[in-house]
């Protein structure tokens, strides 16, 4: 538990092992080396601490016979591990002093670190803090993900527009803290066909693959922090292996047999920039079966080498599954079973239904994903037999249920009928899971009552609640070190273990020194972050202004385009109402767009062209600015939420499943301002009603109004305002002489049916936003109620919630190594 790493640690070692990485891994010299290559080379000899203990985790006997949890999941965005990780071993401020005998200040060192952006947004962050969390409890575990060549698309604008480049992570020198695991690569088939044999009287099936590649396993090592214990991320690389497909190769088809090499090459290339979006394509689902295909093998691997038997894998092993993409594990699991180990179906039907659990993150129709049942049989034959056997046997039990009922089999039934049979991954989940969870109190009960009613009926109890959280050790105790040291210095330094013990710096809400001192710590924050969108962005802004913070995906769900109205309503009243008052206020973005996603990238580069005019028009001072920052990522993240004043969780209400953005910035003392909608009803439970700014229509009230025929142009012809900012949108005002440029916002909210509810909910948003003005300018208050937020949010560490799935999920015990 407890770490020596602190005792352990030689620092003339460790200067002499980052000195030999820089000679002997980067063929540098110490006199010449660029910082780049000195950040690698220290990575290099730090990595080799984690390596050290990784592997004794691995070889634990504790961990060998403990029960385990395995995190599948196609995304983790982990952000740079440098820092965190040094924290996690407690040893930032020997490093600093080490690098800095070397001549580095180690904080500029970290800057040399690309994010690993293997994920899109919130559900890739989750899996990265739900991995941290698991290694501070010591709770067994595993990561298994895919090793993309490059993650999410790099985003600039050109003109506004958003512009995407490749993001090669690694770089052609590698990222220093991965390591190879060559004796764990796995084998995995694509197409082919099944065939029937005869086994001592059986007959039986099994999958002969058309072709097939390697699964080579890289190794990220998740610290825990304070303790020794470090467990693997394992991330799938696929390696086309040649002589490959031995079919054309013997007829003599070497270009044939040459092109498919590059397509299997081709399966880890890249991440799918979708979120909560998907498209069926057929390179997705080999990148979901080659996960899960080399995940489970190295379950199975692990389980067997333990001298554990195959019986008893339920005992030893729990698959969580991130969502529905590593949903071909199930079948997977199933074939490996029946096919390789020789189970009987009752046997492995048994195993897997107690192995598997599953979490929905969406309840957005286009996010649900279905497999055209013919593409599965063509990459998959042996898996769609299997899915239609569950399907079967599932049906059987419907039946005797609801006698007669066809209504209920065609909605319960994995397969959905049609002129294209598709597979819906939603219900295998849910069928073969032993428990399904959503992710925060509201989406779990929509998730029963909308999604899912006939299933709860079926399943009593299986259908629950895991309440999402962040890792107070990157979201707090790293990205703002002034806030971490002043709440150390009055409730001591457990809090980053323990978050619920925040709740005691709530007696200093009224403590003028405190609140001075808390506003203090906000305030370099926000010149921290001013200083960055001056040296990149060269725009000024003044820190005693109000910094309101939306920072997300860009989706019509999280109406960037509700935040975008507000701000024009602003600009208008500036302009044309004498007399206006407002406190200053910067308002920023940060997100990126789907490349597909039309309206997303015509909101961003409406946001910008205002941001353009706004920002340069004299007649509005310094009252307005409008920064839309590039690039969103974890470490963009880090400087924008300790600087944040203004949370804006705005999606339409029971859209956003939980949202972990707003967590992260109460945490770190923004106010939020936000729809009663995911986690931020439980936010408001926690730091009470007068400490949140609440507005808009509420889930009942949404559908309400959709049921009885929403007609948006109402709400436009009522609403001067609204009329007057909505307008600002279709002349030339932000795109001189080039009337109408902007137009496709208002189009879709006005022709388009505004099916995000934009303009019913303006009118409470500018309300509430109006409310926020007033409050900032009471200092005192302002500053107590921040304060309340970052104590009372306590909650919404991801230790309560892996604490949430160990106990009423997973069933697994500390190992206390
Ligand atoms: C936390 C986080 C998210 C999720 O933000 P939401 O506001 O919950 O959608 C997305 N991207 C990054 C980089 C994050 O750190």
């Amino acid at each position: 538990m407890k770490t020596n790493n602190i005792e352990k640690f030689d620092k003339a070692a460790f200067k002499a092992s980052v000195k030999q990485h820089l000679v002997t891994t980067f063929a540098a010299d110490e006199k010449t080396a660029s910082a780049k290559v000195w950040y690698l080379a220290m990575g290099k000899a730090l990595a080799e601490l984690t390596t050290f203990d990784l592997v004794a985790t691995e070889n634990d006997e504790k961990i060998k016979n403990a029960r385990s949890v395995n995190y599948l999941s196609l995304e983790f965005l982990i952000g740079r591990l440098t820092g965190n990780n040094l924290i996690s071993m407690g040893l930032y401020e020997e490093i600093t002093e080490a690098m800095g005998e070397l001549g580095y200040n180690l904080t500029d060192l970290l800057e040399e670190e690309r994010d690993p952006a293997l994920g899109n947004g919130g559900l890739g962050r989750l899996a990265a803090c739900f991995m941290d969390s698991l290694a501070a409890q010591e709770y067994p575990a595993i990561g298994y993900g895919l090793h993309y060549e490059y993650g999410l698309f790099r985003q600039s604008f050109e003109d506004g527009r958003q512009k995407e480049a490749p993001d090669a992570w690694c770089g052609v020198e590698g990222y220093p803290w991965e390591v190879a695991r060559p004796d764990f690569a796995q084998q995995v088939g694509f197409y082919g066909h099944v065939e029937t044999y005869t086994e001592k009287g059986q007959e039986k099936r099994r999958w002969v693959p058309g072709m097939s590649v390697e699964g080579m396993p890289w190794d990220l090592p998740i610290v825990g922090y304070q303790s020794d214990t470090v467990y693997p991320l394992r991330l799938w690389e696929c390696r086309a292996k040649a002589p490959f497909s031995l079919a054309s190769f013997n007829n003599g088809d070497y270009f044939e047999a040459q092109h498919a090499l590059i397509d299997a090459g081709n399966v880890t290339k890249v991440l799918y920039p979708n979120d909560n979006h998907e498209k069926g394509k057929t390179l997705r689902l080999m990148q979901q079966y080659f996960h899960c295909a080399c995940s489970i093998a190295d379950i199975l691997r692990r389980h067997d080498a333990a001298g554990h038997k195959i019986e008893d894998l339920s005992k030893y092993e729990t698959i969580q599954l991130n969502d529905t993409h590593p949903t071909i594990g199930i079948p997977e699991l199933m074939r490996v079973l029946i096919d390789v180990r020789g189970l009987s179906w009752d046997t492995a039907w048994e195993i897997c239904s107690n192995t598997f659990a599953y979490t929905n993150h969406t309840l957005l129709p286009e996010a649900l994903e279905t497999w055209s049942e013919s593409l599965i049989s063509r990459l998959l034959p042996r898996h769609m037999e299997i899915i239609y056997q569950i399907n079967y046997l599932f049906l059987e039990g419907v039946k005797l249920k609801w006698p007669g009922d066809v209504d209920k089999l065609r909605k319960l039934s994995i397969i959905e009928e049609g002129t294209h049979r598709m597979v819906r991954m939603a219900n295998l989940c849910v069928v073969s899971s032993y428990a399904v969870n959503g992710v925060a109190a509201l989406h779990s009960e929509l998730v029963k009552r909308d999604l899912f009613p006939e299933f709860n009926e079926y399943f009593p109890g299986k259908l629950t609640n895991v309440t999402n959280g962040v890792t107070p050790r990157r979201w707090l105790k790293f990205c703002n070190p002034g806030l971490s040291n002043l709440i150390s210095g009055k409730i001591g330094n457990e809090w980053p273990a323990h978050l619920d013990q925040l709740s005691d710096i709530a007696v200093f809400a009224d403590d003028e020194k405190f609140q001075k001192e808390f506003m203090a710590v906000k305030k370099q924050n926000k010149q921290r972050l001013a200083n960055w969108v001056q040296e990149n962005m060269g725009i000024e802004l003044n820190t005693d202004a109000i910094f309101d913070v939306q920072i997300k995906r860009l989706h019509e769900y999280k109406r960037q385009h509700l935040d975008l109205l507000n701000i024009l309503s602003l600009y208008h009243r500036i302009l044309n109402e004498p007399g206006f008052d407002m406190h200053p206020r910067v308002f920023f973005f940060a997100a990126k767009a789907a490349p597909g996603y039309h309206l997303a990238k015509e909101i961003i580069f409406a946001i910008n062209k205002v941001a353009e005019k706004v920002n340069n028009d004299p007649r509005v001072s310094d009252l307005l600015k409008v920064v839309f920052i590039p690039d969103y990522r974890v470490s963009m993240a880090e400087i924008i939420i300790p600087a944040a004043d203004v949370s804006e969780q705005i999606s339409t209400a029971g859209k956003e499943a939980s949202g972990t953005g707003n967590m992260k910035m109460a945490l770190n003392g923004a106010l939020t301002v936000g729809t009663m909608d995911g986690a931020n009803v439980e936010i408001r439970e926690e730091v009470g009603d007068e400490n949140i700014f609440i507005f808009g229509l509420e889930v009942d009230e949404v559908e309400a109004l959709k049921a009885s025929g929403y007609s948006p142009y109402k709400y436009y012809e009522a609403d001067s305002l609204l009329q007057a900012s909505l307008d600002l949108l279709a002349g030339d005002e932000f795109t001189p002489g080039k009337v109408g440029l902007l137009s496709a916002i208002r189009d879709n909210l006005l022709y388009g049916g505004d099916p995000y509810l934009v303009l019913a909910d303006f009118a409470d948003y500018v309300r509430a936003q109006n409310d926020i003005d007033a409050a900032y300018r009471d200092q005192k208050q302002w500053a107590k109620m921040a304060i309340l937020n970052t104590a009372l949010v306590g909650k919404f560490s991801s230790d309560r919630s892996i604490r949430d799935y160990v106990n009423n999920i997973w069933k697994l015990e500390s190992v206390n190594r």
